[in-house]
């Protein structure tokens, strides 16, 4: 039997409920996804309930339906092209005015709509009444309460979107938004010259499509002449003359008319059914503000988030990464004892086992990182954060809002750039985009810790922590030299929203959490899957080595002599012959290993990049470990084990590394070298696919490319050869 199909979209401002409405309603069983053809995340849910297939849609936030950012377009588009079969608003009780914007626009629209006055508990502490007969009765539509974090009322919101979308009624007419007479005059004549010219064809409610012409918007324009052939230039005249009607009695643009009276049609609306008593609750938000965005407390206190926060991922996330690290020894021991040892064991073990052992191992800090993310961004503070840094991102010619996807960029630059998508302008997205791989990811610690642990054994902390302060200091550079140039613009002024504290749900903070590391895993984990196995095959082949001596051979003599030693009697002298024959045959094996690796694929495209790297003083195994370090940073020192170490790395992989690199001729000047270009070059492909999906062009992911890794060599460069005229090594 065919169940009927419901689709309910959800509309709401940012930050009144949706998502937690969403989530009630459809549990986890979620689907996101990208709207097609834009950056914008779309969460759907399909539920069965009620002998129905309800499919929820949960829309972008927004403030209000013109069509200024990518979010109010995606919005807009899905109500009027895809015809949901009710729309619920999901209204903040406790901001009623500032809410109803976007209602009322929701309502000019054709559809039907039901309001969800949400924060109901909110609103009510803060001795708001709202009257929502009055609001079913001035508006035409139905009314209910929620409070989505408790799961009240959401049940009835439900039924009730059901019963509307199945109802036979048609929209209802009566009751929108009202103008006043000379504007409302206007519209009629122009909707009536619309119905008289468009021979049915007209793609929207034919009222609505004439206030959208009348405020000159530019997608109904388009859409317009696609539709309607010859007629739409002419219809584009006709907006033309009404306009200038308009402006000629009003003197202004009738967009800013519309929008005015709009907001007297809200001021009326609240005045009606909108009561607040005398005896409100102390705004316990404006009292906490008053410490946490004072001038002189808020940056100490700020800072000191910031530093908690990167001390509970790293410090509390050593334990859990080391449990991961001893389970991922374990298994790989215990799979190395079950097969025989051919290439598919090889393949098995050093490429995918250890290839993705090295993602998971990162797991725990992701999941705290991001955990504290979303506990900044669900109490509020994050717009604090974003409020205080405003100043200061000021020079570079951004806006506090840039600031959150710099910070969460020292975790990774994916769900960081992503996190642009706040951002309604798209210069300032863009050039955030471009900086914020500067702010150095996670997974370029090891490295760090690896390099500055061996060549700067007593200033290790402070030689990491100046690496992510040039990381800023560039990105900031780098922000003012674009911002004067290619991305040239003012910064538009803008009120940072501060929305109330709130105590955040563990649920949603669960959630958010694991949203953001569940996309980063799988990701992370198919690309690093395929690198390590290709990281893995370049240098295993090619197998039939021609050895400069034969390795074998020499290896088994001095096997041999000491077989006959142990036979020999334990006497003292005996025992040192065999300490220097297993001496030989580890310097054997050692330099066996070497060859081969200078010798396989990957050794080969080494030598080939190494003049390229040379001037910047990196050798043709630190050139490979950064070629490999464009699949994931976290490859890097895995590389860097292959080829300066002995193959067997397995146990205290670190003190061997680091043993191997001293001897190996690198140099301190070199290592910090290395590490800026680590800092700075090309970032991870699952980066770059996001840089291109998030700006959705190739120039721009080209260019961070390129600009990024030149700066890099430049960087390099500079230090390894102006090291060199200070005499330092
Ligand atoms: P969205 O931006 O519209 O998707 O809003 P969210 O669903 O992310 O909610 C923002 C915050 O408001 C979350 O911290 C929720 O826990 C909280 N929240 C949602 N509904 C209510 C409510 O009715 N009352 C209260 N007090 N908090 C709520
Ligand atoms: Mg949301």
């Amino acid at each position: 039997m065919d169940r009927e199909k419901i689709r309910i979209a959800l509309a709401g401002n940012p930050n009144s409920g949706k998502t937690t409405i969403f989530n009630n309603i459809t549990g986890t069983r979620q689907k996101v996804g990208n709207w097609p053809g834009v950056t914008v995340e779309k969460k759907e849910g399909t539920i069965y309930k009620y002998g129905r297939e309800l499919k929820i849609i949960d829309l972008p936030g927004t403030y209000s339906l013109t069509p200024f950012s990518i979010e109010e377009i995606v919005a807009r588009d899905f109500i009027l092209e895809e015809h949901p079969d009710v729309v619920i608003d999901i209204i903040d009780a406790s901001n009623l005015e500032r809410s109803l914007y976007l209602a009322t626009q929701i309502r000019e629209l054709d559809c039907k709509v039901i309001f969800a006055l949400n924060m109901h508990d909110i609103a009510r502490s803060r001795g708001i009444k709202i009257d929502a007969e009055k609001l079913t009765q001035l508006l035409n539509l139905p009314v209910l309460f929620t409070v989505g974090n408790r799961n009240e009322g959401v049940e009835d919101l439900l039924q009730k979107a059901i019963e509307v979308a199945e109802s036979d009624n048609q929209i209802p007419q009566t009751r929108r938004v009202k103008y006043s007479k000379d504007i409302e005059k206007c519209i009629h004549n122009f909707k009536e010259f619309l119905e008289s010219n468009a021979d049915g064809n007209l793609p929207y409610n034919a009222r609505w499509t004439a206030i959208k012409l009348l405020e000159d918007d530019k997608i109904v324009k388009r859409r317009i002449l696609q539709k309607l052939g010859v007629n739409g230039p002419k219809i584009l005249e006709e907006a033309k003359t009404h306009r200038s009607h308009i402006m000629s009695f009003f003197d202004e643009e009738p967009e800013i008319i519309l929008t005015d009276e709009r907001y007297g049609f809200i001021a009326g609306i609240v005045k009606e059914v909108m009561t607040t008593s005398r005896h409100r609750r102390v705004d316990i938000s404006r009292n906490v503000d008053l410490v946490l965005t004072n001038r002189f407390l808020g940056f100490p206190i700020f800072f000191f988030f910031i530093w908690a926060m990167f001390q509970l991922t790293f410090s509390v996330g050593a334990y859990p990464m080391e449990w991961i690290d001893s389970g991922i020894n374990a298994f790989s021991g215990f799979l190395a004892g079950l097969l025989p040892p051919n290439l598919f064991r090889d393949l098995l073990l050093d490429g995918i086992v250890a290839g993705v052992g090295s993602v998971i191992i990162f797991l725990p800090n992701i999941l705290i990182l991001f955990f504290c993310i979303a506990l900044f961004e669900d109490t509020g503070y994050m717009s604090r954060a974003a409020f205080l840094m405003d100043k200061v991102m000021h020079l570079i010619g951004l806006h506090g809002k840039s600031f959150i996807p710099m910070l969460m960029g020292f975790g990774c630059s994916v769900p960081a750039i992503m996190a642009t998508r706040t951002l309604e302008n798209e210069k300032d997205r863009i050039l955030t985009i471009l900086i914020t791989p500067f702010m150095s990811c996670s997974a370029r610690l090891p490295i760090y810790i690896i390099l500055a642990g061996t060549f700067f054994p007593e200033n290790a902390g402070t030689v990491i922590f100046s690496i992510y302060i040039a990381g800023i200091v560039l990105a900031v550079i780098t922000g003012k030299l674009f911002r004067t140039t290619l991305l040239r613009g003012t910064d538009a002024p803008f009120v940072m929203e501060l929305p109330p504290y709130r105590i955040p749900m563990v649920k949603s903070l669960l959630i958010h959490m694991w949203d953001r590391s569940k996309m980063f895993l799988k990701k992370m984990g198919g690309i690093i899957l395929v690198g390590s196995v290709v990281v893995w095959g370049l240098s295993a082949f090619p197998r039939n080595i021609e050895y400069s001596q034969n390795y074998a051979q020499k290896i088994h003599q001095e096997k041999k002599a000491m077989e006959t030693l142990i036979e020999a009697a334990p006497n003292e002298e005996a025992a040192e012959l065999k300490h220097k024959h297993q001496a030989i045959i580890e310097k054997l094996e050692h330099e066996q290993q070497i060859e081969t690796t200078e010798k396989s694929y990957m050794g080969r495209i080494g030598k080939t990049l190494a003049p390229v790297f040379e001037p910047a003083g990196i050798d043709w195994r630190g050139s490979v470990a950064l070629l490999t370090g464009f699949v994931a940073k976290e490859i890097v020192v895995s590389t860097l084990g292959v080829l300066y170490a002995t193959g067997d790395t397995n146990e205290n992989d670190a003190e061997v590394l680091k043993n191997a690199l001293k001897k190996s001729g690198m140099t301190p000047l070199m290592a910090l070298s290395l590490m800026f270009f680590v800092l700075l070059y090309v970032p991870c492909l699952a980066t770059v696919a996001t840089i291109r999906r998030e700006t959705g062009s190739w120039q721009w992911t080209v260019f961070s490319i390129v600009y990024s890794t030149s700066l890099a060599w430049l960087m390099a460069f500079v230090i390894y050869q102006g090291g060199g005229l200070f005499g330092l090594v």
